[in-house]
């Protein structure tokens, strides 16, 4: 530890200085040693008088020697001789590293990565690590006069983050405070965000808790990991939501009873709009002046932006239709279609027949047909019937198939559990004597 200290001293001054310090240093270890000998043996005084056989000595009591540890984050145009040249390394020796068994090892490096080496004090190449990601790299070291090259992968160790917040003003600024990574609290609004609408149903007092991961190497974190489950409390309702791996390699999350918190539909088919004019049954018509119905909402954005599939589903109409222009509509299943009106252009890939995915853009924005302005005009038709698309309650997402029921049930119980305890400890804490 002393060692690894110095060295990250020594790096920060030029050499001349390092040898006066190194000097210094010396002496102030050798002081305390001395020192503390001279406290807690001072009894034992007769002890040390004795004469140490020099075989006694093992390897481990010398002292280590010292090494200039030298890192750098690889540029362009950077190579392994010019990066090693920049840290002092004598042709010589970079010439021996680079004819050593698997130095092709070394030989590609990438923007981006890092390379860190440890010089002895001839400014020779001791060890040299080349690290890929946080996950693995290569590495050099010179063991009896040769260096043995390898690659190395780290082993990583996850830990458990709880975090219970109580939102002040937003559920995003409120978990800045708590010390909640930024990815974190977006993959928080995302699960939760098919439940909750984060601009308009979140009240002061409201509160959630979170365990999520950390991924650690050496013990030093590297990354955010997954969000294991949230539990939010909005408006006096609980809504938790439990990530599990399922059977088919995805991770998805669900409900305590198993639901998929996914919804079969997004809630806007437009992503930068907003609502010009919502469903309403009794609506004069901008261009036609007449008391019409407007059976479903239009959604104003400029012109071109992209029009999503707001659910998988099979295309079942694409072409010009009078008053709704470039018309699109999706048959999503023997319940549900969704109409799109007034577009722009057609996404290239869409076709009568073709089968689409939720998210996936079908055509952009436009004024085609009877419109005053560039807007989509959405429908929701339920067993045939119109229906308004922001009070239709969605139908949720695949659920767990029954034969992952009894794993996702034991994941689930085991989260639950970890989450109420952490709770208990935090808010005994937040309560002195409570
Ligand atoms: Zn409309």
């Amino acid at each position: 530890m002393l060692v690894k200290k110095i060295v990250t001293i020594f790096k920060n001054f030029p050499k001349r200085h390092s040898v006066a310090i190194l000097f210094g240093l010396l002496m102030l270890v050798s002081i305390s040693i001395l020192g503390n000998f001279d406290l807690s043996d001072r009894k034992k005084g007769a002890d040390l008088t004795k004469k140490i056989k020099i075989d006694v000595l093992k390897e481990g009591d010398q002292f280590e020697p010292i090494y200039t540890s030298k890192e750098t984050v690889i540029k362009r145009n950077d190579s392994l001789f010019t990066i090693l040249t920049k840290f002092g390394v004598r042709n010589e020796n970079i010439i021996e590293l680079i004819n050593s068994k698997n130095s092709n090892l070394l030989s590609k490096i990438e923007v981006g990565d890092k390379i860190r080496v440890n010089l002895d004090e001839n400014n020779e190449i001791k060890d040299l690590l080349y690290i890929d990601d946080f996950q693995s790299g290569v590495r050099a070291g010179k063991f009896e006069g040769i260096y043995v090259i390898n690659k190395f992968k780290n082993k990583l160790e996850k830990i458990k983050v709880f975090k219970h917040v109580i939102i002040q003003d937003s559920m995003y600024v409120s978990g800045i405070k708590e010390g909640i990574p930024d990815s974190v609290l977006m993959d928080v609004v995302y699960i939760n965000g098919w439940d909750i609408d984060f601009t308009h149903d979140i009240r002061p007092g409201d509160s959630y808790s979170i365990i999520y991961e950390e991924i650690l190497v050496d013990g030093e974190k590297v990354l955010d990991g997954d969000v294991l489950i949230t539990e939010f409390n909005n408006k006096g309702k609980k809504i938790t939501s439990i990530r599990f791996d399922l059977a088919n390699g995805k991770s998805e999350y669900f409900s305590v009873n198993g639901i998929n918190v996914k919804k079969a539909f997004l809630r806007s088919p437009v992503k930068l709009s907003y609502i010009s004019s919502k469903y309403n049954l009794r609506r004069k018509h901008p261009v036609l002046h007449t008391i019409r119905s407007h059976n479903g909402v239009d959604y104003a954005a400029n012109k071109g932006s992209p029009v999503r599939a707001t659910g998988d589903g099979t295309v079942s109409f694409a072409e010009y239709n009078s008053g709704c222009g470039n018309e699109i509509k999706i048959k999503h299943s023997e319940d549900y279609t969704t109409r799109y009106c007034h577009l722009d252009k057609y996404n290239s890939r869409i076709k009568v027949g073709k089968k689409v995915k939720q998210g996936q853009t079908i055509g952009y924005v436009g004024s085609t047909g009877l419109a005053t302005g560039p807007h989509l005009h959405y429908e929701f038709h339920v067993n045939g019937k119109h229906t308004d698309p922001l009070r239709v309650k969605f139908p949720n997402a695949t659920p767990i198939k029954s034969s992952e029921k009894i794993k996702f049930t034991q994941v689930a119980y085991g989260l639950t559990s970890q989450l109420n305890n952490y709770k208990d400890i935090s808010l005994r804490k937040e309560v002195p004597g409570g």
